[in-house]
């Protein structure tokens, strides 16, 4: 028996105590083979569609931000270029006044870089933020329009993680991308032209070298991704186990698999603490290995300046300015190094929202509006498969008239939700025709059709919010306190909801975790009262309730079938003996309908089962 969907609510998470996946454990899901299409096609089209979509429409900040970037750029060069003149003109020639000049001067640079430091990075995270912002936003109002055959293919955890954890990733990396291109990009070229300026000769010797340093950077680099990826995986690993032991907790005790449990962790959490050290180490080496490189170079260049052919056109301030600019772009060339893998990684992570943003959303072409039904609704031919290969439903014909009570029997698998499932058109028929009212259900505004259903299920969902905030579902508009309590009354919600510590204020856990069984169905129906749609779906308890329970839920039931249209989704026959016309499903065909006396006095399929579900109270029979 499916969960039967919230019905005509745009609305779906009040709950406040959703789990959000952990980023790692998502991240960590995603290797193990659920959606590795992500990964590939070309990168141009998903950084055009970022680009459009999501940083022109900010375009005048993005702009003040990338003017800032080229400022600062320009004072670092600035920097370098300012120790010539001071060395030469005013510390070899002793001149105090030019001293006194570039002394100023640096500030003044050091200030503009300040500034333009502190814009460019807030411009840029701004510009981040709002494409997080818009991304989620997206991402959200695509799951609220999609099918319901979507979801069914739709991992949880994934989809969490990608709305959270993947939208940050797709703006923290862009944007480091495009400082790291724009800011670092104009900062080495500048240098590295004013090095060409300084010295040709010393420019070509320490054009060898750099490559050297830019090698060992990348290697460093890659070995860091690689390490990263595993550090990853391996959180994720035990975020995944975590969860498992939280879920699984009766499983774990009944089945005493706490040692096992307890082992699978250790190992995992093992791993865990190996990859981040490894991962540390590489960090903590490649500091001084890198500087090791960079002083190797410039022990290099200070030995080449030494030759004659070098050392004549060279001046103090020449060769300070030119050491300074080489320290200086250390960097920026790290940076450049390796902006394609951030980048990588961003346009990866927007990949994987795109793919949720692009899924076709609910076919919606109705234009008919409807404010309340009858609720007379007809089948003709209705046939369905949910994959396009196995038919579920063989041409199902069906009359209820408004206010008529029908009953769905059948074993498991014969297709009983799937049919209730196409009134309010969560899954389209593949063949046939559904009409409410005399009209074919896709004529009408699907907003406007849903309003004409009320589910009620022991598995609807509740949120993690209070018993009248749940209550209150029903009504998108909102309902008042008053409303709220003569639905529970209806419902007989009310003597236990007294009982609960802050009564209808009662906060009753992720979805609804601190009620019974019968508690739970007893506050949807208080959410279907509140709803008060023409047409019911009720699905009963498959759990069996106590007497006492049942009792007050039948109760219920008759109250708010009262004058409704219902289809009434029946696992014991006990409860639809007052149906007006029971079907009986089997492999997706009515094989046998009528009322309870009908199908008694055929003494065919309905008739064996009844039987055979009162043989414990009446002894076996036949
Ligand atoms: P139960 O009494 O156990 O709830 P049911 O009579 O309501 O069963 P359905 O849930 O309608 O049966 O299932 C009918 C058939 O459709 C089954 O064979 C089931 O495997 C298949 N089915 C149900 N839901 C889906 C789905 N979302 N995707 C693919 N197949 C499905």
């Amino acid at each position: 028996m499916g969960r039967f969907p919230v019905v005509g609510t745009g609305r779906r998470s009040l709950s406040s105590g959703n789990t959000p996946a952990h980023p790692a454990t998502a991240s960590a899901s995603s290797a193990d083979g659920a959606d590795t299409a992500t990964d590939q096609g070309p990168s141009w089209p998903v950084f055009r569609r970022l680009l459009l979509d999501y940083v022109v429409p900010q375009w005048r900040v993005a702009l003040v931000a990338t003017a800032t970037m080229l400022a600062y750029a320009a004072s670092e060069a600035a920097f370098v270029a300012l120790i010539r003149p001071l060395l030469d003109d005013g510390l070899v020639a002793q001149d105090a006044a030019v001293i006194r000049f570039y002394a100023a001067l640096l500030v003044g640079i050091l200030i503009l870089q300040g500034i333009t430091f502190f814009i460019s990075q807030y411009l840029t995270g701004l510009v981040g933020r709002e494409m997080i912002k818009r991304l989620r936003l997206t991402a959200h109002d695509r799951l609220l329009a999609l099918p319901q055959a979507a979801f069914d293919h739709l991992s949880t955890g994934q989809t969490i993680s990608r709305l959270t954890y993947e939208a940050e990733q797709t703006a923290n990396a862009s944007t480091k991308a495009a400082i790291t291109i724009i800011r670092d990009g104009v900062t080495a070229v500048l240098v590295l032209g004013y090095m060409v300026y300084l010295s040709p000769r010393l420019m070509l010797i320490t054009g060898l070298v750099l490559p050297v340093i830019a090698g060992l950077v990348a290697t460093i680099n890659h070995r860091f991704r690689q390490l990263s990826r595993r550090v990853h995986h391996a959180v994720g690993s035990v975020g995944t186990v975590a969860e498992e032991t939280v879920h699984a907790h009766p499983e774990i005790k009944l089945f005493g698999q706490a040692d096992h449990e307890r082992r699978r962790f250790e190992r995992l959490n093992e791993r865990s603490r190996r990859q981040s050290m490894k991962f540390a180490a590489t960090r903590f080496a490649s500091v001084p290995l890198i500087r090791l490189t960079v002083g190797i170079a410039l022990a290099i260049t200070l030995n080449l300046v030494t030759l004659d052919a070098v050392v004549e056109a060279l001046t103090v301030g020449t060769i300070s300015s030119f050491i300074g600019a080489m320290l200086l772009l250390n960097r920026p060339l790290k940076g450049l190094v390796k902006v394609n893998a951030d980048l990588q990684k961003g346009l990866t992570a927007a990949r994987r929202i795109f793919e949720i943003i692009d899924m076709p959303a609910e076919r919606d072409d109705g234009m008919r509006t409807l404010a309340r039904a009858q609720g007379h609704i007809a089948l003709d031919g209705v046939r369905f498969s949910y994959d396009g290969e196995r038919e579920v439903l063989h041409g199902i014909d069906l009359e209820v008239a408004a206010g008529e009570t029908v009953a769905l029997t059948g074993p498991s698998g014969s297709g009983k939700s799937t049919l209730v499932h196409l009134l309010p058109r969560f899954y389209e028929a593949t063949a046939g025709q559904i009409r409410l009212d005399g009209v074919p259900i896709t004529e009408y505004r699907l907003a406007d059709l849903r309003r004409q259903f009320a589910p009620v299920s022991q598995d609807t969902t509740l949120f993690n919010t209070t018993v009248a905030e749940n209550i209150a579902y029903g009504a998108p508009e909102g309902a008042s306190r008053a409303a709220i309590e003569r639905a529970a009354e209806v419902a007989y919600a009310r003597g236990f909801i007294e009982q609960l510590p802050h009564g209808l204020d009662t906060e009753i856990g992720e979805d609804g975790a601190l009620l019974s069984g019968g508690q739970r169905q007893r506050i949807a129906i208080a959410r279907a009262v509140i709803k008060d749609a023409p047409v019911l779906i009720l699905d009963e308890a498959t759990a069996s309730l106590d007497t006492e329970s049942e009792r007050y839920i039948h109760a219920a039931f008759e109250r708010l079938m009262a004058g409704r249209t219902a289809f009434v989704i029946a696992h014991r026959l006990s409860t639809v003996e007052g149906a007006g016309q029971i079907l009986f499903l089997e492999d997706g065909r009515i094989v046998e309908r009528g009322t309870h006396a009908e199908l008694l006095a055929r003494n065919g399929r309905y008739a064996g089962l009844y039987r055979m579900q009162l043989a414990p109270q009446g002894g076996r029979s036949g």
